[in-house]
């Protein structure tokens, strides 16, 4: 028979080293120490089964008494391997974690001026496309008004030929 975390789901052993070292709340609930370690810093300084406030600290170590013949070593293993993902008195990645968030700043902080830089370019973009349109908009003027001239000089050309036929006819 075998007793077993909670927030794990692995069973106790006792012979399996410091990763799966098993440990009490002062409400006395059992969990390995790393999974009431984690559950405490990570997640809540609560216990896991019970809510009642708790700290790493306060936890203390559980010695069962077990015979010989309950040892299993290859489940012993197994239960060590998936609970020592953090070495007992590992200090908590909180390091990295600022480092991250000071890149992240960094990165918003670049992405800032990015943005303006990037406002400022579509600004000037703007004042050279209403250039532009202005440009077009005098072309179109400029073009309507050489079509009118063309027109007058066609209809001048067309009045001076027909005076120039009855002219002749006469
Ligand atoms: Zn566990
Ligand atoms: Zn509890």
């Amino acid at each position: 028979m075998h007793h077993y975390c909670a927030i794990c789901k692995s069973p106790f052993m006792t012979d399996s080293g410091n990763a799966a070292e098993v440990v009490a709340t002062a409400c006395g609930h059992v969990f390995h120490r790393d999974c009431a370690e984690r559950h405490i810093l990570l997640k809540e300084p609560r216990c896991f089964l019970c809510g009642k406030p708790t700290s790493a600290s306060a936890l203390h170590k559980v010695f069962f008494s077990y015979e010989e013949g309950e040892y299993d070593h290859e489940l012993s293993a197994i239960v060590q391997s998936g609970t020592n993902w953090m070495a007992p008195n590992a200090p908590l990645p909180v390091d990295g974690l600022q480092r991250e968030i000071s890149a992240l700043r960094e990165e918003h902080a670049f992405n800032q001026e990015e943005i303006s830089r990037l406002d400022k370019q579509w600004a000037s973009a703007q004042g050279l496309a209403e250039l532009y349109n202005d440009r077009l908009a005098r072309l179109d003027r400029l073009t309507e008004e050489t079509n009118k001239q063309y027109v007058r000089a066609k209809e001048a050309l067309a009045k001076k030929a027909s005076e120039q036929g009855e002219a002749g006819e006469a």
